[in-house]
């Protein structure tokens, strides 16, 4: 099965695109023995296609660990599961410090990277979205996961890979 992993610093919604993915078919990564409790695990659906999702929900507790190296260890393990990432900025604040480690750390993996800006809902966003193409990780997908904009685009970005 085609898996996507979706990275990106906390607060960006990566975690209410995953919930929109997959709706209530959610499976926590959790009950299963030897993987970290950091990485979410459910079956997507986006219109006809059917895939699995994970969201890299451990970044957001704060811990003795710098976030920066959790955030780079999750990544790496999120992305080395899967088959593609889908890296996600928050539009109506822009590209920061983080996000570039974030760009950084994906070009090293190699693996086929899909950018999306989200919170592109309303005007707010239009100088994020033009700032996303800075990180050189091609054309920014605008998305809106809490209102369900840009699905049928995402699903048009994945389709050929699944
Ligand atoms: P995560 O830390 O990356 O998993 O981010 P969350 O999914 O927990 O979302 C962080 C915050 O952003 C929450 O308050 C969400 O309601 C909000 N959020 C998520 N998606 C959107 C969106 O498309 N537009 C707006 N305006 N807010 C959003
Ligand atoms: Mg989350």
């Amino acid at each position: 099965m085609f898996t996507l992993a979706i990275v990106g610093r906390p607060n960006v919604g990566k975690s209410t695109l995953f919930n929109r993915l997959v709706g209530k078919r959610l499976a926590l990564v959790d009950d299963q023995p030897g993987v970290t409790r950091d990485l979410r695990e459910g079956s997507a659906r986006l219109g006809d296609l059917k895939f699995t999702v994970i969201d890299t929900a451990g970044l957001e507790e704060a811990t003795d660990d710098s976030l920066q190296g959790r955030m780079r260890r999750l990544t790496e393990r999120a992305v080395d599961m899967a088959d593609a990432a889908l890296f996600v900025i928050d539009a109506r604040v822009g590209v920061t410090p983080t996000d570039q480690v974030f760009a950084e750390i994906l070009r090293k993996k190699g693996h086929p990277v899909f950018l999306a800006a989200n919170k592109c809902e309303g005007r707010a966003a239009e100088s994020g979205l033009l700032e996303a193409y800075s990180l050189g990780l091609g054309e920014p997908l605008a998305l809106s996961a809490e209102h369900g904009e840009g699905m049928a685009e995402l699903a048009g970005m994945l389709r050929p890979l699944i």
